[in-house]
Order: structure tokens, then C-alpha cells, then sequence
């Protein structure tokens, strides 16, 4: 059931004249997935001092990528199934109506940066894979080592996961182990390895998640820009390109209108196109929850509400009008993070202080354990 309490909606949540004011006039919004306190903190910090829409989103979203303990993005992001770390990205600047995208790229830790170069550099919107990454050094980056400490052990524990119906696996110590030594092979690997990072990885490992960071930016002057960067879904086949770097998927831009962006399972939102379908739902008169909402219940129905396989992922859209109103909505009211259930929320930056974080408005309820 979609739950009105706890729509929290820009200008929709404010006194009628303060919505009429709004309405007319741009003002300085950032917003962005929960994990982006500090990334909308920066945005706003470079908007107000005048520089470029896409220029803020962008230094933003680089403090979760160059982050080794934002698992879900650039450096430290979980990687494939073979162990590579494979990112998407993309960006929109509103005030050129240009694009630029960057697919499955490896080595480098700031693929926002080469999409925004694909947009600057290149008469291409996308480029993917072992050509994205030599379009990346050709521009003078240096290819990296993605994977971190954290991260190789959260990969080595999932693969220990994978074991045949006899519980055998290829990833742990062998039958002819000497006895007693088996439960202690992943902290000979790790010496270092604390308890609460071993439980970590094995949540990382049981239920693996997704992340990545949208951020959407409007300035005074009705100049809007985004970015989605993320590593993707982890343990993902080599290769798999989620919604991120889909122009219309996991961003749109259009400044006259707004902007929508979105997280969670990409292969849902490709097939609803849920950033321009947001967009234009805005277009036709759609408040900025209305919008999500909508777009929440296209995903739903491709499932013919079925909340039994609707269950099995969550996925969350962001909205910022023009007029600087704004909303964000999941799924899902929340999830199981260990033992706890954790609600949805998007970080926002008006301008006036630091980012906090709202509750994001819902189509399910997902029941606790
Ligand atoms: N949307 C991303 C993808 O499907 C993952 C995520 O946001 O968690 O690649």
C-alpha cells in the first residue's frame, strides 16, 4: 500500500505560499541516495560558489567513489564473479542538453570523471568496457587496482558460499585438510581481519547488495545537472551492465522540466525507463512524488503485483523539479540489514546548512521478520 505519512516532498511539503513562491522561482537543491551526506554537502558548497551544475555533482559523487568503504561504488566497490571490479557512470548537464556514459569500465576509480570526458571529449555518448578504459588513459588516468583488503574478502567469503548439495566447495580448504583447520583459512588469508568485518562480508556474501549514488543538483539560475555512478550489483556476471550508465534509466535530465535518477536493481528500471519516465510524468503535470510513485508502480505491475516476487529487490527513484520541489520513493518502506530493519531515506542540501537525510514515500510494506 502506498503510505501518505511519510511522503516527505519538497515544495509539496510546504504552506501554500511558500509553494506559490517556489514555484516560479529556482532555487539552490541538491539531492541524492542515503549515502550522499557529504557528496550533497560538496555539491551545494561548489554551487554556491557559482561553479558549474555538473561540475558540483560530479566533485560530489567522487567522494564515494575514491571511498574504500562505500562498497557499492568506484575504489573498494564488490566486484564480479571473478573478482574484477566492473563500474558504470553516467552524467546529463541540463544547460548544454549533453550527455556522457561510461560501461563495465575496470581500473579506474572515478568513472564519473570519464563519462563526464566521453560528454566533453568525444562525439560518442557511450562507451563501454576495454574501450572505455583506453579512452580513460588516453585522457591520463592511470589504471588502478580496484579491489580492496575489504573488498577481496567479502569476494573470497561469497565464493565459499557457492557449494554443491554434498556442502562442497571448490573455495575451501580441501578434504585433506588436517583436521581443525578448515574454520580458521580465511584468517590465515586476512590476519587482520576483525569479527564484525568476517560478519560483514558474510551478509555482503548471503544477500548481495546493491548501492551506487545518484545526485541531482538545480542552481538559482534553473541550471540542473546529475550523475549515477555505482559498481553494480556485486558477484554480477563480467560484463553486466545495470541501469547507471542508461541515459533515460538510471539518469535524465531535462531543465525545463526537472530531473530523476534512481538505485537499487538496475534490470528493473531498464525496463521501465524510470528517470524518463519520471521526467515526463513531471512534464504532464506530475508533482515530483507523483511521478516516482508512478514509476514505482510500473515496476510493480511487470510483476502483476506480486509481492512474493516483488520481494526479492528493492529499487528507489529521486525527483527534483525545476522549481527546486523534490521526492524520493522506493519500493520498499525498508530492508533487513542484519538484524535489523533499516527505512529508506535520500540526503538532501537546501542551501541553508548541512545535508540530512528524509524518508523516502513507499508503494510496499515489507513485513519484519
Ligand atoms: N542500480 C545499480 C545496478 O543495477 C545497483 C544499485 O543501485 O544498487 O547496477
Amino acid at each position: 500500500m502506498l503510505n501518505r505519512r511519510n511522503w516527505m516532498v519538497g515544495a509539496v511539503a510546504l504552506p501554500a505560499a511558500a509553494q506559490a513562491q517556489t514555484a516560479g522561482k529556482p532555487k539552490n537543491i541538491v539531492i541524492s541516495s542515503a549515502n550522499g551526506l557529504t557528496c550533497c554537502d560538496i555539491a551545494m558548497s561548489w554551487i554556491r560558489s557559482g561553479k558549474d551544475t555538473l561540475d558540483a555533482v560530479v566533485a560530489g559523487v567522487n567522494v564515494n567513489e575514491l571511498d574504500p568503504n562505500d562498497n557499492s561504488v568506484g575504489y573498494g566497490g564488490l566486484p564480479n564473479e571473478e573478482g574484477v571490479v566492473e563500474l558504470d557512470a553516467c552524467v546529463m548537464h541540463g544547460p548544454t542538453r549533453r550527455a556522457g556514459s561510461v560501461a563495465s569500465i575496470r581500473g579506474i576509480k572515478t568513472p564519473s570523471k570519464i563519462a563526464k570526458l566521453v560528454m566533453e571529449e568525444t562525439d560518442h555518448v557511450m562507451l563501454a568496457g576495454e574501450g572505455a578504459l583506453r579512452f580513460a588513459k588516453a585522457m591520463g588516468f592511470t589504471e588502478e587496482n580496484l579491489l580492496t583488503e575489504k573488498s577481496r574478502l567479502a569476494f573470497l567469503v561469497w565464493k565459499r558460499t557457492l557449494k554443491d548439495q554434498n556442502g562442497h566447495s571448490n573455495w575451501s580448504d580441501g578434504v585433506d585438510a588436517p583436521p581443525g583447520k578448515s574454520p580458521k583459512a580465511l584468517l590465515r588469508l586476512f590476519p587482520n581481519v576483525d569479527e564484525e568485518t568476517l560478519a560483514w562480508a558474510h551478509e555482503m556474501a548471503v544477500r548481495p547488495p546493491t548501492g551506487t549514488i545518484n545526485c541531482l543538483a538545480l542552481n538559482e539560475k534553473g541550471e540542473m545537472s546529475g550523475c549515477t555512478t555505482t559498481s553494480g550489483l556485486a558477484w554480477k556476471l563480467p560484463g553486466r551492465v545495470g541501469d547507471s550508465p542508461i541515459i533515460g534509466a538510471g539518469l535524465y535530465v531535462d531543465q525545463e522540466v526537472g530531473a530523476a535518477g534512481s538505485t537499487g536493481r538496475g534490470e528493473e528500471n531498464i525496463r521501465t525507463a524510470g528517470a524518463h519516465t519520471i521526467v515526463e510524468n513531471m512534464r504532464h503535470g506530475m508533482s515530483p512524488a507523483e511521478a516516482v510513485m508512478d514509476a514505482l508502480k510500473r515496476v510493480s505491475r511487470n510483476y502483476d503485483h506480486d509481492l512474493k516476487r516483488l520481494d526479492k529487490f528493492d529499487i528507489n527513484f529521486y525527483a527534483l523539479r525545476k522549481d527546486g520541489a523534490f521526492a524520493g520513493g522506493s519500493l520498499w518502506s525498508g530492508q533487513m540489514r542484519g538484524t535489523g530493519f533499516v527505512s529508506r531515506q535520500f540526503a538532501v542540501n537546501d542551501g541553508t546548512g548541512n545535508s540530512r537525510l528524509m524518508d523516502c514515500a513507499y508503494l510496499h510494506e515489507r513485513r519484519r521478520p
